[in-house]
């Protein structure tokens, strides 16, 4: 925890500052020998207190990264792939928009797959799930003004995953 490791820095940058003092108030009653000793207290100290903030530093870039995967998996979810429109799925354009050709809206909503109707005479049937649709609405090409005229009157019909 980054809160631990800031503690710890704290609490080292206090032992040097209490070294620090304890050498600016020291007067000549201070051996060399003694003097060394605290010195080298100091130097350790501040070893730890880097050796934390590297620490840290490394806690803190880990957080970074973490933040920004779910950023950018946040914005994936954000950005919806696939409209469904009663028995049809629609795959989206950039701006969200459904358009192109209809998809079996029951296997996309089972296991995303994408499939596309066959049709025959009248009879339009999936090519995996075999449920049949109007062959009309199979054949039908969406664009966005269709999808504006459908979100006008059957708003209840429309899915955006
Ligand atoms: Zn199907």
């Amino acid at each position: 925890m980054p809160i631990n490791t800031i503690n710890t820095i704290l609490s080292g940058v206090k032992s040097a500052t209490d070294i620090g003092q304890l050498l600016v108030e020291a007067h000549s009653s201070y051996d060399k020998a003694q003097l060394k000793i605290e010195i080298e207290k100091l130097v350790d100290t501040l070893h730890d207190v880097k050796k934390q903030t590297r620490a840290l530093e490394d806690e803190l870039y880990e957080k970074d990264r973490e933040i920004k995967r779910l950023n950018e998996k946040l914005e994936q979810k954000s950005k919806a792939k696939v409209t469904i429109i009663g028995q049809f799925a629609y795959t989206n354009n950039p701006e969200g928009i459904p358009v192109g050709q209809a998809y079996c809206a029951s296997c996309y909503e089972n296991d995303e797959a994408l499939k596309s109707f066959a049709i025959v005479n009248t009879i339009a049937a999936c090519s995996k799930c075999k449920c049949t649709v109007h062959f009309m609405e199979a054949k039908r090409i969406m664009t966005p003004e269709l999808f504006e005229s459908i979100k006008a009157e059957h708003s209840h019909i429309i899915k955006q995953l």
